[in-house]
């Protein structure tokens, strides 16, 4: 309800909570174009997001017509979190 919730990508590898943007909806724009894929603390590279079916991603999905391969909608992950890394390398 119009709450500020960062969007955050936790490394599967480090931990570090990446902010791909500092507004959310940047956040997710970035992610869900391919824009934002690689850890920035350890450099792991990501292949395969998951991020959740929320109300602001499906506007930004709206927008951007096209996702990138790496990202997939869901519509729930464990612990709430803002996207989940499935894999990287
Ligand atoms: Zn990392």
């Amino acid at each position: 309800m119009g709450m500020y919730v960062p969007f955050m990508i936790r490394c599967p590898l480090c931990s570090h909570e990446n902010k791909p943007a500092q507004s959310p909806r940047e956040g997710i724009r970035k992610t869900l174009a391919g824009e934002f894929t690689k850890c920035r603390k350890c450099g792991a590279e990501f292949t395969e997001i998951h991020v959740p079916n929320r109300p602001l991603v499906k506007q930004v999905v709206g927008q951007l017509g096209k996702i990138s391969g790496i990202v997939t909608i869901v519509n729930d992950i464990p612990g709430n979190a803002s996207a989940m890394v499935v894999s990287y390398r």
